[in-house]
C-alpha cells in the first residue's frame, strides 16, 4: 500500500503543515479581560471544547480570544478563524463563515471565494469526513452564537 491511496499527496502535505502550525501555535489564544460576548461550545462526538470571547465596536469585531482543547481540526479551524476575523465587520465575518460552511459541505466555490478563505482552504479535505466537519465548524458556530448574544442584548 502506498501513501497516495490515503490521500497524502503534496498538496495535502502543505495543508497538513498549515493545520499543524495553527494547532501548535494557536492565534489569539488569550481570552479577553472584558468581553462583550462569551460562548462556550463543545463537540461531544470528538471531545473538542472551546471558549470564545469577542468585543464588537460599531459593528466591527475589534477583538477576539479563543481558548480550547481538542483535535487538530477543531483547534486549527478556530485559530485560522481568529486570525482572519479580527478587524472585520460583523457582516463580513458572517459572509466568511458562510463561505467556509460552503467549503465544508462540499459546495463549489469560485476562485475569488477560495481566495477569501485564505488558510482555511487547508481544511477543505475535511469535507470528506462528515464527523470531522463538526470539528471544523465548532468555532464558527460559537462565533455566530456570540453575535446572536449581542443582538439579543444579553
Ligand atoms: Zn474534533
Amino acid at each position: 500500500m502506498n501513501l497516495r491511496t490515503q490521500g497524502f499527496d503534496e498538496l495535502d502535505e502543505l495543508y497538513k503543515e498549515i493545520i499543524l502550525d495553527h494547532y501548535r501555535a494557536p492565534r489569539h489564544s488569550q481570552l479577553l479581560q472584558d468581553p462583550d460576548a462569551e460562548v462556550e461550545a463543545a463537540n461531544p462526538f470528538c471531545g473538542d471544547e472551546i471558549t470564545l470571547h469577542i468585543k464588537v465596536d460599531n459593528g466591527t469585531l475589534s477583538e477576539i480570544g479563543l481558548s480550547g482543547h481538542g483535535c487538530s481540526i477543531s483547534q486549527s479551524s478556530g485559530s485560522m478563524m481568529a486570525e482572519m476575523v479580527e478587524g472585520m465587520s460583523v457582516e463580513e465575518v458572517r459572509e466568511l463563515a458562510g463561505l467556509f460552511k460552503k467549503l465544508m459541505t462540499g459546495e463549489e466555490l469560485s476562485e475569488d471565494e477560495m481566495e477569501e478563505l485564505g488558510d482555511l482552504e487547508a481544511l477543505q479535505g475535511v469535507q470528506k469526513f462528515p464527523v470531522r466537519v463538526k470539528c471544523a465548524l465548532l468555532a464558527w458556530s460559537a462565533l455566530e452564537d456570540a453575535f446572536r448574544q449581542l443582538e439579543n442584548g444579553s
